[in-house]
């Protein structure tokens, strides 16, 4: 059986120097790590975030827009980037098929598990977007709950970062890098990993956690087959 994986981008991993909007060199990147796992026989999942674009909490923050209209903004959001993740694997040469928690029918296939699944089998790239399709959530949750859903192996969180850390190494020289990491630990309040519905979601079905740096060329590849130094394990 091919190993199957689901890969987390957040919004922002999109987005070039100024931190909005969306840098096709970035997603040019990306589509050729992905097509590095298809080429090894590696089915994968794809879950972008929105907050390159709009962020539920953000466009909330003084009122005048409620949160659940915020969050729907911010979950049509992920579809936006979708829509350009799915166009950048195609100029790869892959096949890629955008499916969105929300029906949008022109513009995606509905998530429908198990034509996920089948998708997956041949070879293609399933994007999810729209996160869980409901306000209050996280694409981090939606990323933990279709990876569970799909059967995934790991879910793998590219950031900009090598792993966990004890503390911000962005801000901290002295901070620690913490190869494994329980999910206990991660529910603690100084160690960001991921919110705690998502984590608390991985922990009822033993879902590991790769936190990796996707800048790094090659080492989504690296970790699927076994080498973890680039990274920390939620597990
Ligand atoms: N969102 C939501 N429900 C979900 C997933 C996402 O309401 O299941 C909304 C929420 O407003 C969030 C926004 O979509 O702020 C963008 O997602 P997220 O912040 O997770 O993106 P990221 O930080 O990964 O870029």
């Amino acid at each position: 059986m091919n190993k199957r994986v689901l890969v987390k981008f957040s919004g922002e991993a999109l987005a070039g120097a100024d931190g909005y909007g969306i840098d096709t060199q970035i997603l040019d990147y990306i589509a050729n790590e992905i097509k590095e796992l298809v080429n090894n026989n590696i089915e994968v999942g794809i879950v972008i975030g929105g907050g390159n674009i709009v962020r539920g909490v953000t466009a909330a923050a003084d009122g005048v827009i409620k949160r659940t209209s915020a969050d729907y903004m911010g979950m049509l959001a992920t579809v936006i980037n979708g829509v350009a993740m799915q166009e950048a694997l195609e100029h790869k040469g892959l096949s890629a098929r955008l499916q969105t928690a929300i029906k949008m029918e022109q513009i995606a296939e509905p998530y429908i598990v198990r034509r996920a699944t089948r998708h997956l089998q041949k070879g293609r790239v399933v994007i999810f977007s729209a996160g869980t399709g409901n306000p209050y959530f996280t694409t981090d949750t939606a990323a933990t709950l279709r990876a569970t859903e799909i059967g995934a192996q790991m879910l793998i969180k590219a950031t900009k970062v090598d792993g966990v850390y004890d503390k911000d190494p962005m801000k901290y020289d002295d901070a620690v890098k913490l190869e494994t990491i329980t999910y206990d630990q991660a529910l603690e309040d100084h160690i960001k990993v991921m919110d705690d519905t998502a984590i608390a979601l991985a922990k009822d079905n033993k879902l590991p956690i790769v936190v990796a740096n996707m800048n790094e060329k090659g080492n989504l590849l690296s970790i699927i087959k076994g080498d973890y130094t680039k990274c920390s394990i939620v597990k």
